[in-house]
């Protein structure tokens, strides 16, 4: 018996593999604005957009620079996300900034209260977000639940979920779900800043160094430390919209 290691065959397995994970990815920069895009850095959403004005190269295949090491992290962390995603919804917002859109990965539903009261057939739509992480920390990112309320703006509803694969959380890997409900003046408020956001991502001028996140910064193509113009090194360390708005725990 001849016993021989081939990890060049595993390499291409991988790279096949990731060729259809790949398949459908949206690469940022389009005309409409997704919302998404608007809950991480507006700068980076801004530069995706004004690459030609600036001279800058189109955005790279999505993961070309990537180690296999990650791309196998990447395919392994979403491999749950595929199936769920089979009923995934596009989503709009009426906006006088242009369309806004998204994808809600999971759309819920259940009987209507006041339907049912009324002795009504009646089910509302529950959007559902599904976000899978290889990170350690237990806390929910601020921007899911930014996302998940501009997804309610769009279904014009109140409640969403939030499920969050742990791939490594001890004990093993690990499925939870959080839910969310905004008020009225919450949804409304929200919408008014994914509108201000959206200026600020498409008009004339950068946006401010505040409009990120910090950990963003590391891992962009457009900071000046990987050869991009940006030189931002610090930003907002924030909670997130709701909970400047008081709503976090
Ligand atoms: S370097 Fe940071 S602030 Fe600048 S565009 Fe990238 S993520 Fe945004």
């Amino acid at each position: 018996m001849i016993t021989t290691k081939r990890p060049d065959l595993a390499h291409n397995l991988l790279n096949e593999v990731w060729a259809r994970h790949g398949e459908g990815y949206v690469s940022a920069g389009t005309a409409v604005a997704h919302i998404k895009e608007l809950t991480l850095c507006l700068r980076k959403a801004w530069y995706e957009h004004h690459l030609e004005e600036l001279g800058l190269p189109p955005a790279p295949e999505f993961g070309e620079e990537f180690t296999d090491a990650t791309r196998l992290k990447i395919i392994l962390g979403t491999a749950f996300g595929r199936y769920v995603n089979e009923d995934e919804e596009r989503v709009t917002i009426d906006s006088t900034e242009g369309e806004l859109s998204g994808r809600v990965d999971l759309m819920m539903w259940e009987p209507d209260a006041e339907a049912v009261a009324l002795s009504e057939q009646g089910w509302l739509p529950v959007p559902a977000e599904l976000k899978v992480t290889w990170s350690f920390n237990d806390s929910l990112q601020p921007q899911y639940k930014e996302q998940v309320a501009g997804y309610c703006i769009a279904k014009g509803v109140r409640k969403a979920r939030i499920f969050v694969v742990r791939v490594s959380a001890k004990g093993g890997p690990s499925l939870a779900c959080v839910e969310e409900e905004f008020t009225d003046e919450e949804l409304a408020g929200w919408k008014a800043e994914l509108e201000r956001r959206t200026r600020q991502a498409r008009g004339p001028t950068v946006p401010s160094y505040t409009e990120h996140w910090t950990w963003e910064c590391k891992e962009c193509r457009f900071n000046m430390k990987n050869g991009g113009g940006c030189e931002a090194l610090d930003g907002k360390k924030g909670e997130g919209w709701f909970s400047e708005y008081g709503r976090d725990e």
